[in-house]
């Protein structure tokens, strides 16, 4: 006997996602995620292309509209390439500028009014599996305890401790470039035209996209 069927490690979008999923074909999970609060800094500005399809049929896309406005086409930077499809008559790219703190939020507000327990501030620190069930060890804020699932799923992102813990290899590669990301806000001497290129005092266009500078 376990103490629920499936628990869900990491409340991120997708660990929130598949909480929807098992909770619209009659499972309840558990989730758990490490930290106390839904982590401020934005990762994702924003989501795009077919996704926004598929979240229709999970009557997520009206969530989405409300918090976001209606999606739209986008011009959309590949590496230094600019691909722009606005010219299509229905383009394929269209996203919609949601931060991923509000993804989140909003998320875990669908799941829990689903009736999904999301418990935050609780670490799983240990993984054991016997014929019967999978046994977690977590760290909660009133201290160690132990649940009990038929089934755990990792779902806590790029370093997963899930995924150690179950012995799962990692044979990939992983790049060495180190990736610094800036939420800034822009004087007004600065002009942002319609096609989306800045104009900066002193130093000329700025194409918008991917821009390397001297400096
Ligand atoms: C700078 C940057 C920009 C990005 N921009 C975009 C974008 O514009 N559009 C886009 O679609 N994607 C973007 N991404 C990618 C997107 O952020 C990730 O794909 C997404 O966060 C992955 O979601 P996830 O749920 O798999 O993992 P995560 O978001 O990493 O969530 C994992 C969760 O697991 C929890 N956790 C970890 N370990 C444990 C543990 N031991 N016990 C309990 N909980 C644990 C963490 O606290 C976390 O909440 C960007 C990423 C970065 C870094």
């Amino acid at each position: 006997m376990t103490d629920t069927d499936v628990i869900i490690v990491g409340a991120g979008p997708a660990g929130l996602t598949l909480a929807t999923e098992l909770r619209l074909v009659g499972v309840k999970p558990l989730v758990l995620d490490r930290l106390t609060e839904i982590r401020e800094v934005a990762k994702a500005g924003g989501i795009g292309g077919q996704i926004l399809n598929l979240l229709r049929y999970r009557e997520l896309r009206d969530l989405l509209d409300d918090a976001a406005g209606a999606p739209v086409t986008a011009k959309l930077p590949f590496g230094g390439i600019h691909v722009d499809l606005t010219e299509l008559g229905e383009s394929p790219m269209q996203v919609q500028r949601l931060p991923q703190p509000q993804l989140e939020a909003l998320l875990q507000n669908h799941v829990r009014g689903l009736g999904v327990e999301v418990r935050r501030g609780h670490e799983v620190t240990g993984l054991q599996q016997d014929d019967d069930a999978v046994h977690l060890e977590v760290q909660g804020p009133d201290g160690a305890y132990r649940v009990s699932a038929q089934y755990v799923v990792g779902c806590d992102g790029v370093r997963s401790r899930v995924r150690e813990l179950a012995g799962v290899a990692f044979p990939g590669i992983t790049y060495p470039e180190i990736h610094r990301l800036a939420t800034v806000s822009m004087p007004p001497e600065i002009t942002v035209r319609d096609d989306g290129d800045y104009d900066i005092p002193g130093y000329g266009r700025l194409a918008w996209g991917y821009s390397q500078t001297p400096g």
